[in-house]
């Protein structure tokens, strides 16, 4: 059996790897360990082995990991669907949220957010390909959702996020990358301050770093497969 750090190594071997071939620096994309349905040992495992962040879609399965985990000094990134009745502990208890794609769900979360945390960093969840589910917004409606979360003082607008279809092809994918680093290229002209760009996960991360991505969320490949469980 592969031991859990001897893949989380190899993870981050091919994340340096592609870094260089894109002429990019070491440090200009970071691991964001993809934990949902994996145990908190497993959890552990990668804190010792110098993870801090970590990305859960489930919010109640993440509350529970949280506080079983609680001596640890962990980044929590929410990376699932926000439902309205979920933003109260997704304000409360993450320092990230991955994708935010409508105003409504923004206001709630800058609402609820804790006065004494630092402001919620957060994503736009950016549809690319008009058919994955409901989540992202449209292109034409980034900037006004990104001018919206600028007013609210309890979130801290950081980047642009994209999940492309799981059936699409490695250029189909490289070419959703590239329009969205160049989405954020346009954005920063326009003057929203944007530093991140969330894309690539176990099977596109190569790529999504060659296209400029500086979190790539990688589940399979540290931790292998999934459990059914949910946590
Ligand atoms: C599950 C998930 C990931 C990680 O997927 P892997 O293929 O296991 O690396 C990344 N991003 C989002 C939004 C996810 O839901």
């Amino acid at each position: 059996m592969i031991r859990l750090e001897d893949r989380f190594d190899e993870v981050r071997n091919e994340v340096r790897s592609s870094l260089l071939a894109a002429g990019r620096g070491l440090e200009d994309t970071k691991i964001l360990a993809v934990s949902k349905q994996q145990p908190t040992t497993a959890i552990k495992t990668l804190f010792k082995a110098g993870q801090k962040d970590f990305g859960e879609n489930y919010a109640q399965d993440a509350i529970e990991k949280m506080e079983r985990l609680k001596q640890y000094n962990l980044r929590w990134h929410f990376i699932g669907q926000v439902q309205s009745n979920k933003t109260r502990i997704i304000a409360e208890r993450f320092q990230w949220v991955h994708t935010i794609d409508r105003i409504k769900i923004a206001a709630r979360l800058n609402r609820q957010r804790p006065e004494n945390a630092s402001p919620l960093k957060v994503c736009i969840q950016v549809n690319q390909s008009g058919y994955r589910d409901k989540s992202g917004v449209d292109e034409s409606k980034i900037s006004e959702l990104a001018h919206a979360i600028m007013e609210m003082p309890a979130l801290k607008l950081r980047g642009l996020m994209t999940l492309p279809p799981v059936s699409s092809t490695t250029e189909d994918k490289a070419l959703f990358f590239e329009r969205l680093k160049i989405i954020k290229q346009r954005l920063v002209q326009d003057g929203i301050f944007l530093d991140t760009l969330s894309m690539g996960m176990s099977a596109d991360m190569k790529v999504a770093i060659a296209h400029g991505s500086t979190i790539v969320r990688v589940g399979t490949a540290i931790f292998g497969p999934r459990s059914r469980k949910k946590i």
